[in-house]
């Protein structure tokens, strides 16, 4: 289960967890899927900017690359790459990779439980069509994930298995907000990459930076010239996000939304 997981990594260089086998088989035996499950978005800036959506299951995060981010839209289909199983105890998880895989900065975007809307994730999953309802702070309501498998939008004529896509079913949590540019910090730290880079080492990346050209690229730069201002105990202009002031009131992404009043 955490195999690959543990084959991508190189746990004396990353902070990442190296992944408790007994915890996951623990874990596996007290989860009630009924109660909810956990699951988590984190925001991960590596050579590309992506959305990473983690579901518990037997012990450990399902995990799919949603290079987008969910959209809360019922007609706009999210391309989500289906990767390896992480560990339940990625899921809180807020840092920096400094090299390696997955190098880059990662946030915990938004957090909560999760609950499959079948009895069996397993035979959902072999089938590549999950439903289920996520109750986190950003996400709510009602969700698909189905699986593509190249007959839809692959370059490869084989197609690649690992596609899916992300789809918000209707309900009162759809709209049209753009949910990724309405709550874009974290959901624990409420602080943006600059601030996680921050209470890092801004300077991490002095010589080989995970994303260089390319509007990853862009974006981390101004991120570590930010960090490094925030580290120097100056404030940075506001540029493109708040100044570091408006954080410290009360931040409308770190609060659950409040369910739309149904007027229609
Ligand atoms: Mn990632």
């Amino acid at each position: 289960m955490l195999e690959k997981y543990k084959q991508k990594r190189n746990f004396t260089s990353t902070p990442e967890p190296s992944g408790d086998l007994k915890l996951a088989a623990d874990r596996a035996k007290t989860a009630k899927p009924g109660q909810g499950l956990f699951f988590c978005v984190q925001k991960h800036l590596a050579s590309h900017l992506h959305y990473d959506l983690r579901l518990e299951h037997e012990g450990v995060l399902l995990s799919w690359a949603v290079p987008k981010g969910p959209s809360l839209d019922p007609k706009t289909k999210r391309l989500a790459m289906h990767v390896e199983d992480h560990p339940i105890e990625y899921g809180t998880f807020e840092g920096v990779i400094p090299s390696g895989y997955g190098a880059g900065i990662v946030m915990l975007w938004d957090r909560g439980t999760w609950r499959p809307e079948s009895e069996d994730v397993a035979a959902a999953l072999k089938k590549g069509d999950l439903k289920f309802t996520l109750d986190g702070f950003k996400l709510k309501g009602s969700w698909v994930l189905v699986r593509t498998g190249g007959r839809w939008g692959s370059k490869s004529a084989a197609g690649d298995a690992r596609s899916w896509l992300l789809i918000k079913h209707k309900d009162e949590w759809a709209g049209e907000i753009d949910i990724t540019e309405f709550a874009p910090k974290s959901v624990t730290s409420e602080g943006g990459f600059e601030d996680i880079l921050a209470a890092d080492k801004p300077d991490v990346w002095e010589s080989n930076r995970p994303a260089k050209g390319g509007e990853a690229g862009a974006m981390l730069a101004t991120i570590i010239e930010r960090a490094a201002l925030l580290k120097a105990g100056k404030k940075p202009a506001a540029s493109g996000g708040r100044a570091p002031r408006a954080r410290k009131k009360a931040d409308k992404s770190t609060k659950p939304l409040k369910r739309k009043r149904s007027s229609s």
